[in-house]
């Protein structure tokens, strides 16, 4: 049985291949890469709907 490595296209054996479904270890480690990076990539949308410091929210009435 062969299999296309998603990453180089290589044709290679599935049988035997630890790497798969890529046909070796660069072709997993560059994957495994993309894919950390992607994942790393904070999204600018964080600071939204947020109200934690804002004092005048909790005390509305004290004298
Ligand atoms: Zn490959």
């Amino acid at each position: 049985m062969t299999a296309k490595c998603p990453m180089c296209g290589n044709v290679e054996q599935w049988e035997g291949n630890a790497f798969r479904p890529f046909c070796s270890k660069r072709c997993q480690l560059l994957d495994l890469d993309g894919w950390l990076s992607e994942r790393y990539r904070i999204p600018d949308a964080e600071e939204d709907g947020l109200d934690e410091t804002n004092p005048e929210a909790r005390a509305s009435s004290s004298d």
